[in-house]
């Protein structure tokens, strides 16, 4: 199979890796329909790295795919299933796995304390992934999706996993204002979010342009470049002088400026995930506010609902994804994304074998 494999900090290669087959029971072998490119893996793809990944791994975490085969002990899937697939396998053994916190289970990332890569399993970053022909997974991380929900949506199962988690920690409900910083990906699905579950004001913070208008597509019904407007002032405007009801940071730098714009005890979503950022914050704001600070990484027990949500057709998914290449033209992909050309790109097989 024509795979691309991770070979070393801001290097990657294609190599042609042995098809998988169903080894246990509950294995399932996956014809890859569509990979995203994360953020995270142009994080991966910099030298020096702003994120690790294990070298010689089948590279690409976010897809879906179609049943090619089951092993004997899987009876709820079937050949021609179309599915999403969970990249952090939880290990069901560890503390966190053991008191209801899979989504931080010790065995999915490389603890700061320990020495990557051994610690680190999420498929396509420390173990073989999704740029390929085919997977062969646990039927534990599998699920199901309606069998007409196009591959180039579908391929947004993992980070709209990780988005819906985020907003029911948040809570937004029917009449809540929002205001979102950042309208990459990851900021235009909060935005699309915030509206299917009823906000009715979705301030949306963003530089470019190209992604302003996006916003717009996405449920935003006020879009601010913080370059030439006051962003809290705006936010103020919009609340009747009050604050946003809750604020998500989806850039990893800026979380002063979502405490700014929440109103007295509103919701901050730290989202945007920048290993580097230590931006000064008043300390004061926070505790004059009581200000309700979350952070928000992963999705937890949330893959069965967004092959849901996704497969409604609820959210204008096909806004956020942007262009689809095949698999030999993965740098044209790259490319675009490094020039703030592109939202989300997917990756297909252009053959099996
Ligand atoms: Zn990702
Ligand atoms: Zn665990």
């Amino acid at each position: 199979m024509q795979s691309i494999i991770f070979k070393k900090p801001g290097v990657y290669a294609f190599e042609d890796r042995p098809k998988p087959s169903i080894k246990n029971g509950d294995d399932v072998l996956i014809k890859v329909l569509g990979v995203g490119i994360c953020g995270t893996d142009l994080h991966v793809l910099m030298d020096p790295p702003l994120h690790p990944a294990k070298p010689d791994i089948i590279f690409g975490h976010e897809y879906c795919g179609e049943v090619e085969a089951v092993g004997a002990e899987v009876d709820w899937l079937s050949p021609g299933d179309r599915v999403i697939v969970d990249p952090h396998p939880p290990c069901g053994h560890c503390r966190h796995c053991r008191s209801d916190r899979p989504d931080m289970c010790t065995e999915l990332y490389s603890q700061q304390d320990t020495p990557w890569p051994e610690h680190g399993v999420t498929r396509g970053l420390f173990t073989d992934g999704a740029l390929t022909s085919y997977t062969c997974v646990p039927a534990h991380s599998v699920y199901k999706i309606a069998p007409d929900t196009p591959w180039q949506i579908a391929a947004l199962a993992e980070p709209l996993s990780c988005v819906g988690y985020a907003i029911e920690k948040l809570n937004i409900q029917a009449g809540d204002t929002v205001c979102v910083l950042g309208a990459g990906p990851m900021g235009l699905l909060f935005a699309s979010m915030a509206k299917a579950n009823g906000a009715v004001k979705i301030i949306v913070s963003e530089p470019h342009e190209y992604r302003r208008e996006k916003a717009l597509l996405c449920g935003a019904t006020r879009v601010v470049n913080p370059m030439e407007e006051n962003l809290k002032q705006v936010c103020l405007e919009e609340t009747g002088g009050l604050g946003v009801d809750h604020c998500i940071e989806a850039v990893g730098q800026l979380l002063p400026d979502a405490i700014d714009v929440i109103r007295p005890n509103g919701k901050v979503m730290m989202f945007g995930h920048d290993e580097t950022a230590q931006p000064p914050i008043r300390l004061a704001e926070i505790v004059r506010k009581e200000a309700q600070i979350y952070g928000g990484f992963l999705g937890k027990y949330y893959f069965e609902k967004t092959a849901r949500i996704i497969e409604s057709g609820i959210l204008p998914l096909e806004e956020i994804v942007t262009h689809t290449f095949p698999l030999s033209e993965y740098q044209k992909g790259l490319d675009l994304l490094r020039a703030g050309k592109a939202l989300k790109v997917v990756i297909y097989p252009e053959k099996y074998n």
